[in-house]
């Protein structure tokens, strides 16, 4: 296998630390005990946009972040760069909450789409911000028509010009993949350098004031007026604490049963403009497709690919070990997924690999909320793998709740949300293994034209008939 192995950092994360624009400070770990308004656990997206929020709102407030590792070290600098609402997943978030709620949620994730792209203009942040919209294809004949529930849907709440059916034909001429049985086309969506975007936050924020001390895991934490963060080298006291955690949040009481964590992984290929435009594939769209542990795939603005795998599971998954930032087979599955898909791309090289945790939710929907009725924890987590454009509606939501706003954010039906729960251990971890597994193998059987075997498809679909919105 030609490719790097990971380091302990996306290929992003090097790009953006390489850039002197995305520069702030240095943030060395907490070294004393101190006091804040509000503190942070966790610098990727969610809690830099919540400080970033509360900021606007209050620039007076005193905020900490802490971060175990560096800000944007975790999936927020290491995903696919997809900035997307709900859109298209209407069908599904309808069956939950109804029409019109749903469509409140889908046009305020997609404000958050453009609110992100502002930010980075208003802020000179180089990240890639491409409002080019999204592409849904079947990568197998078992995927086509899959569409037609969305399709469906959207006709009935007045909006089906919002996505256009493309035909076989019509896809490849879109952009040409042997493999591409038709699909849908929308303008949402846009795609970002994910890093870019996270060390710009962080640059901005300490321009702001915030504090961030990166290197400083919380290793305990006690909620209470005061809530207090204790990490290795010091402490922090404040009025309103935030867990922004994501899916090490799995590891909490609070929390165990209400996501489980899974792995995505990415392999980026070198530079190679003249095949992309060969394939006709030359703005900056993001792709999809329809298996259920989908590929999700973009371009970069020199001319790579950078193709995911999501559902993929190195583990039973209790600890997020490093087999979540570099997993051999997953990448192994990426490369052999990406030639499938792009033949003519075989014989580009690959320039890096790596992976992250997702937070899975049983709903496939983040929930935001506070830890009993006056408390003065909040938190937000359970993005699915979706996280980079709601996490900015999340940190609003989270700003709001904090500083006791009027915000309609506030009225969504993800905010003091009960999450569907997953099964306790010992069942949990174990059933999502090898519901997962299966769900995997289903689309294997698929990609190649055959029908999964009875056994696995029966597994394969399980969550979904124990009413979680996961697999087929
Ligand atoms: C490979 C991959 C591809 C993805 N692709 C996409 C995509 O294209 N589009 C999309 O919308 N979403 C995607 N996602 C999901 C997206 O990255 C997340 O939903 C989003 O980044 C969540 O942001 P967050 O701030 O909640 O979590 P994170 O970015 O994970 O931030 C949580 C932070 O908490 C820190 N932390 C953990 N424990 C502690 C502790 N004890 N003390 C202090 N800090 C701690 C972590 O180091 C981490 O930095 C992808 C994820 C992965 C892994």
């Amino acid at each position: 296998m030609n490719v790097p192995p990971d380091t302990g950092r996306s290929w992003w994360l090097h790009d953006a630390l390489a850039d002197p624009s995305l520069d702030g400070e240095p943030a060395p770990a907490l070294s004393t005990d101190t006091q804040a308004d509000v503190v942070i656990l966790g610098g990727g997206y969610t809690g830099m946009w919540t400080a970033l929020h509360l900021k606007e709102r209050d620039p007076g407030l005193d905020i900490v972040i802490l971060e175990q590792d560096i800000c944007g070290g975790g999936p927020s600098g290491r995903n696919g760069g997809f900035v997307n609402s709900w859109w298209s997943g209407l069908h599904h978030i309808c069956e939950d909450f109804g029409d019109e709620a749903t469509l409140r949620m889908c046009r305020m994730g997609e404000d958050s789409v453009h609110a992100i792209g502002a930010f980075c203009a208003a802020n000179d942040i180089d990240a890639w911000f491409a409002a080019d919209g999204d592409l849904g294809f079947a990568t197998s004949t078992a995927q086509i028509g899959e569409w037609a529930h969305l399709v469906e849907t959207a006709k009935r709440l007045g909006i089906s010009d919002q996505f256009a059916v493309l035909t076989p034909e019509g896809s490849r001429q879109v952009v040409d993949s042997p493999v591409f049985h038709g699909g849908v086309k929308t303008t949402h969506g846009a795609t970002v350098q994910p890093a870019r975007l996270a060390r710009g936050m962080r640059r901005v924020l300490q321009s702001k004031g915030v504090r961030i001390y990166e290197g400083s895991p919380v290793t305990r934490f006690g909620a209470g007026d005061p809530a207090i963060a204790e990490t290795p080298g010091g402490s922090v006291r404040a009025g309103h604490a935030v867990i922004a955690l994501n899916a090490w949040a799995a590891h909490w009481k609070r929390f165990r049963r209400a996501i489980t964590v899974r792995g995505s992984y990415i392999v980026l290929t070198e530079p190679a403009p003249e095949k992309l435009k060969t394939i006709g594939w030359t703005d900056g769209s993001g792709l999809w497709d329809y298996r259920a542990a989908l590929h999700y795939v973009r371009t970069t603005p020199d001319g790579r690919i950078a193709f995911g795998v999501g559902g993929m599971q190195p583990n039973l998954a209790r600890h997020i070990g490093p087999r979540f930032a570099w997993d051999e087979p997953a990448v192994r599955t990426a490369i052999h997924d990406l030639h499938r898909m792009f033949p003519t791309f075989a014989d580009v090289p690959l320039a890096a690999a790596w992976g992250g945790p997702i937070d899975v939710a049983g709903s496939h929907l983040p929930f935001f909320g506070t830890m009993g009725a006056a408390s003065n924890v909040h938190y937000g987590l359970g993005y699915t793998g979706n996280g980079v454009g709601p996490a900015h509606l999340g940190g609003r939501i989270l700003a709001a709740r904090i500083l006791g706003a009027a915000d309609e954010a506030l009225d969504l039906p993800i905010v003091d949300l009960d999450p569907m729960k997953f099964p306790p251990e010992p069942i949990k971890s174990p059933g999502a293994f090898v519901a997962n597994a299966a769900i995997r193998r289903k689309d294997e059987f698929e990609d190649r034209g055959e029908e999964a075997n009875p056994l696995v498809d029966f597994m394969a679909r399980l969550p979904r008939r124990l009413g979680y919105n996961l697999g087929p």
